[in-house]
């Protein structure tokens, strides 16, 4: 492994300082960048570690009725809160579909939100690809890409992302809080990850030092709690990451849904959000037909990156099946084990 300096830094400006110059990358729980680098695939100068920082593991209400979540909070450790996994179950839900147990105790909300694409070539220093090595090609685009994205996809990279936890919090409006040599912003979830285009390379909106210091969810991601599902169609039952996954939140009233959110995992290089398909189901009564003209319009613009094309159709039914989940009300306990489209209690929750 290459050699790095290791610092500590007390402040979190001492931090952005020390990881804006060239070389620096933050660590935190280090789940994902540290097999990057025993790969050779990420070979930072510098490790500016984040661990010990004040104020960024900690979880609290905001006075609109927000909550602010700190970056360093575990991933495990949110989604077992009751009082969270109850006000936005599909976000616990999709958190415990990540990963695997050990993972979900050390990795982090900040850290979650920046992993790296699962596309073999990005991992295979021998392979060329756009991402990892800009100008190289992309060995995917002829090669295994049965997995890759369907939206959103170039001819300069067509990865996905792997995130399950970023696809309910973009389409429940979350936000992160950054700090940046120019200060703190706010910026959407859904604006965070970035489409490849020509420039695969440039993976986030975050600049050079740019250290997410906390997520917020809106008041607003709550009011669509009794009828809020994730689901995740893997190749197997834990410790995979999505083929395709969807989160379906929904706000019902009189029969009739006032409000839809949905968003899709697994599909293209960030969270998708189902705009089109939430227009068609504002108003419908909750049934498999407008379920499925939803799913139409959330992959109209889909085309398939490789051998692939399966996965349209298997995004749209996995879209339908967690709108039929969704509608059918959150149940009140947290799953043991994630909801399985696999399995005959298919989307039931198994009391803890
Ligand atoms: Fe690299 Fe993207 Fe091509 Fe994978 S799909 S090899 S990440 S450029």
């Amino acid at each position: 492994m290459k050699t790095f300096d290791y610092i500590r830094p007390a402040t979190i400006p001492d931090a952005v300082a020390a990881a804006a110059e060239p070389g620096s990358a933050y660590l935190a729980a280090g789940t994902n960048l540290l097999d990057l680098m025993k790969g050779g695939i990420a070979r930072p100068d510098r490790l500016v570690d984040i661990t010990r920082l004040p104020g960024l593991d900690t979880v609290e209400a905001l006075p609109d009725g927000g909550l602010r979540i700190g970056a360093l909070v575990r991933n495990a450790d949110l989604a077992h809160d009751p009082d969270f996994a109850r006000a936005y179950p599909a976000v616990a839900e999709a958190l415990l579909s990540g990963a695997s147990a050990q993972l979900r105790n050390a990795a982090t909300v900040g850290g979650n939100l920046l992993q790296r694409t699962r596309c073999g070539y990005f991992y295979d220093a021998a392979s060329a690809c756009n991402r990892r090595a800009p100008g190289t090609g992309c060995d995917a685009r002829d090669g295994e890409n049965r997995l890759h994205a369907v939206l959103g996809w170039s001819e300069s990279c067509i990865a996905t992302h792997p995130s399950d936890f970023c696809v309910p919090l973009v389409a429940l409006d979350a936000v992160v809080e950054v700090e940046g040599k120019a200060g703190r912003r706010v910026l959407a979830v859904e604006d965070l990850h970035r489409l490849p285009g020509a420039t695969p390379e440039r993976e986030s909106a975050l600049d050079p030092g740019d250290l997410i210091v906390a997520l917020r969810l809106p008041a607003t991601a709550a009011a669509f709690s009794a009828h809020a599902r994730y689901l995740k169609v893997r190749e197997r039952t834990s410790y995979a990451f999505a083929v395709v996954s969807a989160a379906a939140a929904l706000r019902v009233e009189d029969g009739a849904i006032r409000e839809a959110r949905l968003a899709l995992g697994g599909v293209a290089a960030k969270p998708w959000r189902a705009r089109p398909a939430e227009a068609v189901l504002a108003g419908a009564s909750p049934s498999e037909a407008a379920f499925r003209r939803a799913a139409e319009a959330a992959l109209a613009d889909a085309r398939p990156s490789g051998d692939n094309a399966y996965k349209i159709e298997l995004a749209r039914r996995v879209l339908v099946r967690a709108l039929t989940l969704a509608a059918a009300g959150t149940p009140e306990r947290v799953a043991a084990l994630p909801a399985s489209p696999f399995s005959s209690a298919s989307g039931a929750f198994h009391d803890a």
